[in-house]
């Protein structure tokens, strides 16, 4: 033995190979199987943590035997994202192709900062996403860009949107000069993060006002343009609209074309949130949510919750990339760079490395095509349609809200003797209703509350879902 050999990591791929074999076995036995599984984690707070030494070992161990560990340890305090009857928030479903993107990206570890720091990452970027683009029917001329959610998405957009206010923030700041107070609206129905964005924007809580949704849970478009001529009025500085298809609670989907008409007149930065129900457009059927898109001037979607690819994959198209530039381009010495022709994606938001994630999203779109997803995604929103028939036709049982997408909101009703709705025993019955369909195992599903009501939360958006899946809800809803 060569006693002055300096330390490497692995002396060759020995190891590796046997181990990585091994786990390729075990992850197409685990998807194969995954509906054996119960779907949620069964495991107690702190009993996974607890499976551990306090410290990590100081002498390395195999690979193999720590495989084995992970089904013993860690698999417990699992919850199947991946089953078939996981109904619950929104299904993120991966699929075997987005697998194999991930460990093809593992292996390469690459980060796209600039593009000469792997020209494939910016170039295979590009080009899927705009065979997305036009997969989804969306209008030319969008720029593109990947990152990890939809919540780091929107934040990008409200921030170029802050910055083609003309305040000029990117130079001068908030603080320590005379502002408006300025705002960005979106329904009641939006999804947290739009605040949250406007929150790190430092719009503060009374920078976001929250317009009424109307009966089916749609932004009240006058409400939106009563809402914005008083702001005027009192001298608020309107920033954007934030308008959803396919809410988070009900998959309800704001009237893109009627918003825009608002946004339009008063110069308003109009902002799209499609994370969940914009990735279905890939089939022609759901096209019509994007009426009037073409006024966007930024779009989310995410393929990692509805296109089958893995976590995480969230997708920002904006017509203004000069603004996401003007906002955060910054290019210290370090990272200066010759080309002129080429798009650094550092240029166009918060963080500077980027892995490659256009790696799995090339994968599935190409190895399933753009039918085949499409077919699989109309079907959840059959069989989702299916169950809403099943609910409707039960007594006892009433829709929440319109059936929407591959989303069922729904609950027990439980009646007093006058005939009234009794509010507090229905939602004891429907807490006891989710405890047991995900206690028993075989399904999970979520709440949320509609105009303070407790209700059930079914969204179907996994590959391999099918009526079978579907059907063990309706065992429940008798
Ligand atoms: C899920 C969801 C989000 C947040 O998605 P992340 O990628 O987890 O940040 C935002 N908006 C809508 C409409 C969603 O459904």
């Amino acid at each position: 033995m060569d006693t002055n050999a300096d330390p490497v990591l692995d002396d060759d791929s020995g190891e590796f190979r046997t181990a990585a074999h091994r786990a390729v076995d075990w992850m197409a036995d685990y998807l194969d199987n995954v509906g054996k599984y119960p779907v949620l984690s069964r495991s107690k707070p702190g009993e996974i943590a607890a499976a551990f030494a306090d410290d990590a070992p100081r002498e390395g161990r195999a690979l193999e035997e720590l495989l084995v560990e992970f089904e013993e340890k860690i698999l417990p305090g699992v919850t199947h994202w991946n089953h078939p009857a996981f109904f619950a928030y929104f299904a993120i479903t991966g699929s075997r192709a987005g697998v194999v993107g991930e460990m093809l990206s593992a292996a390469l570890n690459l980060n796209g900062m600039l593009w000469k720091t792997s020209p494939a990452v910016t170039e295979l970027e590009m080009t899927v996403l705009e065979w997305l683009r036009k997969a989804m029917g969306l209008p030319d001329g969008l720029f593109g860009i990947i990152n990890d959610t939809a919540s780091i998405n929107s934040y990008l957009a409200l921030a170029a949107a802050r910055e083609a206010t003309g305040f000029n923030i990117r130079e001068l700041g908030m603080t320590g000069r005379e502002l408006p107070q300025m705002r960005v609206y979106c329904s009641d129905q939006s999804h947290s993060s739009i605040e949250k964005a406007a929150l790190a924007l430092g719009f503060g809580a009374r920078g976001v006002r929250k317009i009424l949704a109307d009966e089916a849970f749609r932004m009240d478009v006058s409400a939106l343009n009563h809402a914005i001529e008083e702001d005027i009025a009192a001298g608020v500085r309107p920033v954007a609209v934030s308008c959803t298809v396919g809410t988070t609670s009900t998959a309800s989907v704001d009237p893109v074309a009627e918003i825009a008409a608002i946004t339009r007149r008063h110069g308003i930065w109009l902002h799209v949130d499609g994370a969940y129900a914009g990735p279905a457009t890939i089939h022609p059927r759901f096209r019509w949510i994007w009426n009037g898109i073409e006024h966007a001037d930024s779009i989310v979607v995410n393929p990692h919750k509805w296109l089958f690819t893995p976590v995480d994959c969230s997708v920002l198209y904006t017509k203004r990339p000069d603004m996401l530039k003007e906002t955060f381009s910054l290019v210290p010495d370090y990272l200066k760079t010759s080309e002129s022709e080429v798009i650094n994606y550092m240029d166009y938001g918060l963080q500077l490395g980027r892995r490659f994630r256009a790696l799995k999203l090339w994968l599935v779109l190409s190895h399933y095509g753009t039918a085949r997803l499409g077919d699989v995604i109309a079907s959840h929103v059959d069989l989702a349609e299916g169950l809403a028939r099943h609910i409707t036709a039960t007594s006892g049982y009433e829709l929440a809200a319109p059936q929407s997408f591959s989303v069922v909101v729904f609950r027990k009703v439980v009646k007093r003797a006058d005939g009234d709705v009794d509010e507090d025993a229905s939602e004891r019955a429907n807490e006891a209703l989710m405890i047991a369909i995900n206690e028993s195992g075989r399904a999970f599903v979520s709440q949320t509350r509609l105009r303070g009501k407790y209700v059930l939360r079914v969204a179907i958006g996994n590959g391999a879902t099918t009526h079978e899946h579907v059907d063990r809800l309706k065992e429940f809803i008798r």
